[in-house]
């Protein structure tokens, strides 16, 4: 395992079992007591998620399903990509840093199966733990809005580990560093508010792709969802050879 120390991680991981962990099983939930940007992130980020499955599930790609297909969702929150996944037969590995996170999906994947009437869901294995501790290997590797919590002098060695890690493909969303949102986090930063308890961290898309590219890894798909306060960029890679 790639060791990717320093304290940011002990931060991240105490706010995603705490104040992190309630504020962001609001916003992935369905319940009303979520103001409007909570809603419109909520919204961008189910975009995201439709967007991989779609991504997954892309008929151009030989009219495949995902049905027995091994797919690690890394930094899986409350497993808002993990149900879909398995709705669609695929095999999940999901795991996160906050335990937290990891019982609420357990939670939710049970409550999906009570409804899966159809019997198609195919129960995830979950796991607490850092993305470097992660071993084995996947057909797919999904990480999906986590490099935020990642340096760029960090999140090279998060990238190559997660592609040594897939056989096939590696799915990646991040928020696009460009000179207005680098500029808008700016000034957030002058005027922090309350839920401002991690850093942020926007990454430049070439940045991401050189990170690939060194470990001979290949952008084959692009795509950006925005909305008013979600910006997610999101790519698939795949071996360049
Ligand atoms: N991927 C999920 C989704 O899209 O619904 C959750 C996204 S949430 C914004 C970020 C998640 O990354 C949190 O659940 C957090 O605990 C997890 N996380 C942050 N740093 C991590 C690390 N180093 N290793 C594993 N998980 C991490």
């Amino acid at each position: 395992a790639v060791e990717v120390g320093g304290g940011d991680k002990e931060v991240v991981r105490e706010y995603f079992n705490g104040t992190g962990f309630k504020r962001w099983k609001k916003i992935y939930g369905d319940t009303d007591d979520v103001n409007t940007v909570q809603l419109d992130i909520r919204l961008g980020h189910s975009k995201t998620v439709e967007n991989v499955i779609k991504m997954l599930t892309d008929d151009k790609d030989g009219g495949r399903t995902l049905r027995g297909v091994t797919v690690c969702d890394a930094g899986c929150g409350t497993g808002s990509l993990t149900i879909p996944l398995a709705k669609e037969g695929a095999v999940v590995s999901a795991s996160d840093i906050s335990a937290s996170m990891v019982s609420e999906a357990e939670r939710q994947v049970r409550e999906a199966l009570a409804d899966d009437a159809g019997g198609e869901l195919v129960m995830p294995q979950f796991q607490v733990g850092d993305l470097e501790s992660l071993e084995g290997k996947f057909d797919t590797v999904v990480c999906l809005d986590v490099l935020i919590h990642y340096p760029q002098s960090k999140a090279d060695a998060m990238i190559a580990h997660l592609a040594s890690l897939a056989e096939r493909r590696l799915v990646l969303s991040f928020a696009p560093k460009t000179l207005y949102y680098d500029l808008l986090k700016r000034v957030g930063e002058l005027f922090p508010g309350p839920s401002k308890a991690t850093r942020a961290y926007l990454h430049a898309e070439k940045d991401v792709e050189r990170a690939l590219e060194k470990v001979g890894w290949r952008i084959r798909k692009r795509g950006l969802i925005t909305t008013q306060f979600y910006f997610a960029k999101l790519i698939e890679a795949v071996p360049a050879a």
